[in-house]
């Protein structure tokens, strides 16, 4: 898949894939079970990118919406898809769809675009946070925001993308003494 490409593609594009992604994945009838909605894209799953031990400890279903489905396709498709084809190992997602009751027990931002399906928190073995929110950035890949965490923040790296607006293409971290700062790859 050519990267460059993507960068192109703007929000009535995303929109237009969100419709196409959206009729493959999904059948008329399937039933809305994490389990049942099986895979995401060519390499993740709805069970990674709604697993929640939050969601598990509270005993509240963490099941996406069908809306924040769709979004969480675009992002498997314009970002994660690309990045693990890329790195050509595991992208673990630690965080992707949270519910407003698991977003709550996390302490997640109130406007976290984690509710909408269009963030996911991920880690890949051998890239530090920065290093591989320093490979999305020249991936070229569409995206709203990416920010890398501190160690002692989670030590991940949040990316978002979003149908709704235009993408930001917003870079920060997130140091250890809290906050978000400026940041771009060196
Ligand atoms: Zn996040």
């Amino acid at each position: 898949m050519k990267a460059a490409p993507l960068l192109l593609v703007g929000v009535g594009g995303i929109a237009a894939m969100a419709l196409l992604v959206g009729a493959a994945a999904s059948p008329p009838g399937r039933a809305a079970t994490r389990e049942a909605l099986g895979r995401v894209g060519r390499f993740f799953t709805w069970a990674e990118l709604s697993a929640s031990s939050a969601a598990t400890r509270l005993g509240v279903d963490n099941t996406p919406p069908v809306a924040a489905q769709r979004a969480m396709e675009l992002l498997v498709a314009y970002v994660l898809d690309p990045l693990r084809a890329a790195v050509g190992r595991a992208v673990v997602v630690s965080s992707g769809f949270r519910s407003l009751e698991v977003n709550g027990a996390v302490g997640g931002s109130e406007t976290s675009q984690h509710m909408i399906g269009e963030a996911a928190d991920i880690f890949v073995a051998g890239f530090t946070a920065e290093q591989l929110a320093a490979l999305i950035v020249r991936l070229r890949v569409p995206f709203d925001q990416v920010i890398w965490y501190a160690p002692e923040r989670g030590g991940h790296v949040h990316v978002s993308l979003t149908a709704r607006r235009p993408n930001r293409g917003e870079t920060l971290h997130a140091p250890a003494a809290g906050g978000y700062v400026a940041w771009s790859p060196a």
